[in-house]
């Protein structure tokens, strides 16, 4: 079988899959896709069999040094700034303030400001899934899609 041709996501979330054989093209909601790491197996309705790989971190996972604040809903809703290092559709890199009790598995509300033309504020509910020092990763409870989030990573 040849390598998964490699898709990448639009704009909107979505992103198109064209059958190599009859050249027909789905559109399919990436996002309910995001946790799958192994090329996707696609069965076209003319018979052919193939395999995707969707690129989500090429597109979706951005560099930024925005300031914002946390909320930290399992220790006593105890509140710091943080410097949000990364953003993705599907979470986010911070650098917490330096005596942060922050642990992983914390649910902590995030909120912070796009450096775009609208200052556009985000809050989220979000669950750490790593500590290092005062490197936090944490990802979004809700994984709906979130335009907002996504346009913004597209400019
Ligand atoms: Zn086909």
């Amino acid at each position: 079988m040849k390598d998964p041709q490699k898709i990448y996501i639009k704009k909107n979330g979505t992103a198109d899959i064209e059958c190599p054989i009859c050249h027909d093209t789905k559109t399919i909601l990436a996002s309910s896709f995001k946790d799958i790491k192994r090329p996707l197996k696609v069965q076209c309705t003319c018979g052919a069999h193939f395999q995707v790989r969707l690129e989500f971190r090429a597109m979706y996972r951005k560099k930024v040094n925005l300031l914002g604040t946390y909320t930290n809903l399992s220790s006593r809703n105890a509140q710091g700034t943080l410097l949000l290092n990364d953003l993705s559709l599907q979470g986010i890199g911070f650098t917490a303030d330096e005596k942060h009790t922050i642990k992983k598995n914390d649910n902590l509300v995030v909120t912070f400001v796009l450096d775009d033309p609208h200052g556009t504020v985000i809050t989220k509910n979000t669950t750490v899934v790593s500590v290092r020092k005062r490197a936090i990763g944490c990802e979004f409870e809700s994984t709906t899609y979130d335009s907002r989030i996504g346009n913004y990573l597209l400019t």
